[in-house]
């Protein structure tokens, strides 16, 4: 079954009296399990169609199943608890609070599914040494590199096991060496975990480690080969 489908998606926004129409009927379909890149210039609509597709924003058209679920007219306080078990986000600022320390970011999701609080810094202490921070667990963010912040947040994005992982422009602000490190952690815990990761970026090795490659244009989606993304799906493995 599909993990995402969107269909007839439309997303339009008032600007002073204008309607600009960000997305224009877009039509997707991923496999569980992938790794999908969008990828288009400035204010083509990637964040728009990320936040619709983590929920966090609604479209004025169109169906969205998640995992199974038709969640386009759920009620809010049905979508939190179904955005919190199933998706986690990366940003490309990072978004790290900056008062708590990395174990207590990481930990920070957790809180909103119950979880007792020495459970939830064990389960964040676990998922820091995945990524590579065990030593840095106790540190406030801004004692830490910009490469250790983002892994920090791809932490704090696992820690619930979504089963989808949204990452927004995740190696802009990073230098190439520390971007290159980020995207092997990010590529390697997709691969072993069987999680969903789907990236919006303009970053060219990014789209080269992705395994379905989506472009925006002028509000519609296409496979890179110009295909309309919902098409031929099923002979991909994402
Ligand atoms: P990208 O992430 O590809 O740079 P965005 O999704 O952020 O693009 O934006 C797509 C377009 O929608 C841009 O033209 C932007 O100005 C416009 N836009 C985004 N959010 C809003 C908003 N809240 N109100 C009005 N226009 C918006
Ligand atoms: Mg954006």
């Amino acid at each position: 079954m599909e993990i995402v489908a969107l269909r007839k998606v439309t997303r339009r926004y008032l600007v002073g009296s204008q309607v600009v129409t960000v997305l224009d009927g877009v039509d997707l379909s991923l496999r569980p399990g992938g790794f999908c890149s969008i990828s288009g210039p400035s204010g083509s609509g990637k964040s728009t169609l990320l936040n619709i597709i983590g929920l966090i924003d609604r479209p004025d058209e169109g169906r969205i199943v998640i995992d199974g679920a038709e969640v386009q007219d759920m009620p809010e306080r049905r979508l939190a608890p179904f955005r919190s078990r199933h998706i986690g986000f990366v940003f490309q600022s990072f978004h790290l609070i900056p008062v708590l320390t990395a174990a207590e970011n990481v930990a920070w999701p957790l809180y909103f599914q119950g979880v007792a609080s020495k459970m939830r810094l064990a389960r964040a202490r676990a998922m820091l040494e995945r990524v590579g921070l065990a030593d840095h667990a106790d540190r406030l963010p801004r004692r830490l590199s910009g490469g250790q912040q983002q892994r920090v947040a791809i932490a704090r994005a696992l820690v619930a096991e979504p089963r989808i992982v949204l990452a927004d422009e995740p190696t802009a602000n990073l230098d190439r060496k520390t971007a290159e490190d980020i995207m092997s952690l990010m590529a390697g815990l997709n691969a072993d975990s069987g999680i969903t990761l789907i990236a919006a970026t303009h970053d060219p090795m990014v789209i080269e480690r992705s395994s379905r490659r989506l472009k925006i244009a002028q509000g519609r989606l296409s496979d890179e080969r110009g295909d309309s993304a919902s098409k031929g799906a099923s002979a991909r493995h994402d």
